[in-house]
């Protein structure tokens, strides 16, 4: 998977790409990451890289041609890669959405900055506006890299058995259930009795219930999106009658 991030702040991704999984990912080569300075692609002598707005008001516009130089650049090394912008004004980024990143050939992230891009680049060249959430961010540089982490832990191989993506939340459509490690004890909080027997069908069906519990809890719209089989129904309703016997 090659990612292509077209910033005017390539230093913010040296720490975040050199460490843990983005860092096997790289080393194994599954992944490549190529950061562009779009201020090189600036032709005046001062490398303007943005510009008042026409119609007044306040802040910077990123200029058109050194981010239209940059991005016909790099497209034309990956001609089969997907350009994307980086705004709050785009689709939500979510583990679907991640998914249907990783299929693609390669990335062009693009990081605006200041109030934002010259329209005339997303008419011309960009394929899927991405948002992290609504929310406005100071540039694209953070929504890059969790673009970045997100669909990396998707391609296949990265993650090695030891830190499985199929259990993670999101990826059948619940949230994971709870996590516990040593000690067994802390603080007068025991780790259920269930994680530490040993019977591997038990423990797959308390983490099926607690998952459900968890979803049903914090995220109960997630529910009516995902499939759910008979045992999970039957949970559901168990589920259930605890509440009411909580209420009685
Ligand atoms: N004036 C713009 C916001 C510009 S913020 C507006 O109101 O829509 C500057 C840059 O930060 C954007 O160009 C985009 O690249 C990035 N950015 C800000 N919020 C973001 C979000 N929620 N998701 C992804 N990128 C975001």
């Amino acid at each position: 998977m090659k990612f292509d991030i077209l910033t005017l702040f390539p230093g913010m991704f040296a720490s975040p790409f050199n460490e843990s999984i983005i860092r096997r990912g790289i080393d194994k080569l599954l992944i490549d990451i190529s950061l562009h300075n779009i201020r090189d692609y600036a032709t005046d002598r001062h490398q303007t890289a943005d510009d008042t707005p026409y119609g007044g008001g306040a802040g910077m516009v990123m200029k058109v041609e050194p981010l239209a130089a940059c991005i016909e650049a790099v497209k034309s090394q990956n001609p089969l890669s997907t350009v994307v912008l980086t705004s709050p004004q785009g689709r939500r980024f979510t583990h679907n959405v991640a998914v249907e990143l990783a299929q693609r050939e390669g990335l062009i992230i693009i990081c605006g900055r200041y109030e934002g891009i010259d329209e005339r680049i997303r008419q011309l060249y960009v394929e899927d506006d991405i948002s992290l959430g609504d929310y406005v961010l100071s540039g694209g540089e953070i929504a890059a890299m969790a673009i970045v982490d997100a669909v990396t832990r998707l391609v296949p191989g990265v993650l090695g058995s030891g830190d499985s993506a199929e259990s993670d939340s999101f990826s059948d459509g619940l949230l994971e259930y709870p996590q516990y490690t040593r000690p067994a004890e802390f603080k007068g909080i025991k780790v259920p009795n269930v994680l530490l027997s040993g019977n591997h069908e038990q423990i797959r069906k308390w983490r099926r219930l607690e998952s459900l519990r968890k979803t049903l809890t914090l995220r109960p719209d997630l529910l009516h999106e995902t499939t759910l089989t008979v045992e999970d129904r039957n949970f559901l309703a168990e589920l259930e009658r605890e509440v009411d016997t909580i209420d009685c």
